[in-house]
């Protein structure tokens, strides 16, 4: 008989409790013991952080550890299950996908528990973790080859109860920007199963490619908002400083309009940063084809008046690639 996904402890234990989530063994590999952390501190929110999804996002893990240090003390009621990385082998490899099956974690949600390794873990989490929550935040990265700045991120959901509840949520991270991504229907994604089942699911995405001191600690600030907002912890919410200013906007994209490719092969000079507000033919960056004999790049200019929310950094981009996204203010 298939040995079934379990953890090694009992998560309405007292306080802090620790063990694994062991995600058993298939055809194409061992059985998994992923790290979980319960802190239960009785009644009150049941919140789920999840970090290393993706094995390229680096940040989530570490916070996600580093919370782990003081949340003992701080907190006041409720239960916090912490999994740092959900993802071991994609966070070895540092790849964004698991290197067994080449999958995506985040688009195979729920799961199979007789299908691959990357299946296998969601289906773990699936029926493991999920229904111990009605709150979930996922940490994720933007990833390199972007500036981005830190955000809380949504997409938009159908019932405007919940899309209400998820987007205060996001707010009280008090992140630079609370995004509402309005994304290509990608089955599997961790969100969309948690919000059909009426759960609140805010990502954190917060830098890309190297991970710094200062990105981490507006990462972990804006958590700790977050977990003020539940009241599981008491304190003060503070605006994390980002590009010398305290503040935060929420914004939307539209799809029709919110990515602007390359016309040609070249290197990308950014002319802007992000969340910057440009008008319509505003220049946003240069494009240098190196095969040119010509000194002159290419201009690429804002297709209508928006804030730039990504912009392209560090890259050699093909024709058609993205180099800067847009969004708007969102309309309530
Ligand atoms: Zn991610």
């Amino acid at each position: 008989m298939r040995e079934a996904p379990h953890l090694t402890f009992d998560l309405d234990k007292p306080g802090l409790s620790k063990g694994h989530l062991v995600v058993p063994k298939g055809t194409d590999c061992g059985a998994l013991s992923l790290p979980v952390f319960s802190l239960n501190k009785g009644e009150g929110p049941q919140l789920l952080i999840t970090g290393g999804c993706h094995g390229d996002e680096l940040e989530g893990p570490i916070v996600a550890r580093r919370l782990i240090e003081w949340l003992p003390e701080a907190q006041t009621c409720g239960r916090i299950i912490v999994v740092p990385v959900l993802n071991p082998p994609a966070v070895q490899a540092c790849s964004r996908n698991t290197p067994v099956d080449g999958l995506n974690l985040n688009r195979v949600f729920p799961g199979r528990a007789d299908g691959s390794l990357t299946e296998r873990i969601a289906d773990a989490v699936s029926r493991l973790l999920l229904p111990m929550a009605d709150t979930i935040f996922d940490l994720h990265s933007f990833g390199p080859g972007w500036d981005f700045p830190p955000a809380s991120t949504t997409h938009p959901i159908a019932d405007p109860n919940l899309m209400g509840k998820t987007l205060r949520m996001a707010e009280a991270f008090k992140f630079p920007m609370t995004l509402v991504w309005e994304h290509p229907g990608s089955p599997g994604m961790f969100d969309t199963l948690a919000q059909n089942q009426g759960k609140v699911f805010v990502c954190p995405e917060l830098g890309g490619g190297t991970v710094g001191a200062e990105a981490l600690a507006i990462y972990e600030a804006g958590v700790r908002n977050a977990l003020i907002a539940l009241g599981l912890v008491k304190g003060e919410a503070e605006y994390p400083t980002f590009l010398q200013a305290k503040s935060t906007q929420t914004l939307e994209t539209r799809r029709s309009t919110d990515e602007m490719k390359a016309p040609a092969r070249g290197i990308f000079e950014p002319r802007c940063s992000v969340l910057d507000e440009v008008r319509q033919g505003d220049l946003i960056g240069i494009l240098h084809p190196m095969d040119s004999l010509s000194a002159d790049g290419i201009d690429i200019r804002a297709p209508e008046t928006s804030i730039v929310y990504a912009i392209r950094s560090g890259a050699y981009v093909d024709v058609g690639e993205g180099v800067a996204l847009f969004a708007h203010p969102l309309i309530r």
